[in-house]
C-alpha cells in the first residue's frame, strides 16, 4: 500500500514539474515518518525514499537508532533548546529554527561533535498567532545575521507551514511569501540559499509550483495517522 502510495505521489509530482517547468531531480521528497512503526519506514525506503522526516526530538532519536539504513534524518518540528542534544548527531537538516536562542545551542552541541549543522530557518506566513516561526522583516534579518555569523552553522534556506485552509489562494500567498523572504535575503546579504521548504500532504503541488526545493510529506505517503 505503502508502495502505491509513493507511486502515485512521485507520479502527481513529476506531472506537477513538467507542467510548471521543473526538474524533478531538484526537489528532496522527505517522508514524514512521525508515528510510524518502523516497519513503514523499511516499506518507505524500499521504495527508494531515503530522506525521513520527525517533529519530536525523542521520536526522533528513537528511530534513528531502530532504522538501521544510511538515510538523510531531517528535524522538522518545533525544537525546544534543551532537546538539541537528542537530535544534533543525526539530523542533516534543522528545519524549524524560530529563535536566536535555539541557533545559539545548536552551535554550542554541533560544535561539541566538530559538526557543521545545516539549519533552515522557519518563517510564519501564515500570520495565525498558533504556529511558531519568525515574522517581520527586521526578525528574519536579524535571526539570519546571526545565524550565518556562528561556527558551527551552515543556514541553507527558509521552511514555512501554510495555513490549514482549502483556500488555494491563502496557501499560495504563504508560499509566495516565502519565497519573497529568500530573495530578500539572498539580495541583502548578497548570498544564495539553496532550500525552500514547503508543502505537506494537502498543498505540495502549490508548494511545487512556488519554487519549493523540499516536500514534507507524511499523509499521502503512509495513511491517515492514528
Ligand atoms: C506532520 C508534518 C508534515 C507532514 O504532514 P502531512 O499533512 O501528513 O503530509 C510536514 N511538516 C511538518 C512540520 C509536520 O509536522
Amino acid at each position: 500500500m505503502i508502495k502505491d502510495n509513493i507511486k502515485i505521489l512521485f507520479d502527481k509530482i513529476e506531472q506537477r514539474c513538467e507542467s510548471c517547468g521543473r526538474d524533478f531531480n531538484e526537489l528532496t521528497i522527505i517522508a514524514v515518518t512521525k508515528n510510524q512503526l518502523i516497519e513503514k519506514l523499511y516499506e518507505a525506503h524500499d521504495s527508494a525514499l531515503i530522506h525521513f522526516g520527525e517533529n519530536k526530538a525523542q521520536e526522533f532519536k528513537q528511530k534513528v537508532e531502530l532504522f538501521n539504513k544510511p538515510v538523510h534524518w531531517h528535524f522538522i518540528g518545533h525544537l525546544q533548546t534543551n532537546k538539541v542534544k537528542y537530535i544534533i548527531d543525526a539530523a542533516e537538516f534543522i528545519h524549524s529554527v524560530d529563535s536566536l536562542k535555539l541557533a545559539e545551542e545548536i552551535n554550542k552541541k554541533a560544535n561539541l561533535i566538530n559538526k557543521k549543522q545545516k539549519i533552515l530557518l522557519q518563517i510564519n506566513t501564515s500570520l495565525e498567532e498558533s504556529k511558531f516561526g519568525i515574522i517581520s522583516d527586521d526578525n528574519i534579518f536579524e535571526l539570519y545575521e546571526f545565524s550565518s555569523r556562528l561556527e558551527n552553522i551552515s543556514v541553507e534556506g527558509l521552511m514555512t507551514m501554510a495555513p490549514f485552509t482549502d483556500d488555494e489562494k491563502i496557501i499560495r500567498n504563504s508560499f509566495k511569501s516565502l519565497r519573497f523572504f529568500k530573495e530578500k535575503l539572498e539580495q541583502k546579504y548578497n548570498t544564495k540559499l539553496n532550500e525552500l521548504s514547503m508543502g505537506m500532504t494537502n498543498d505540495y503541488l502549490i508548494a511545487i509550483e512556488e519554487g519549493a526545493t523540499m516536500l514534507r510529506i507524511g499523509t499521502a505517503i503512509f495513511g491517515e495517522r492514528s
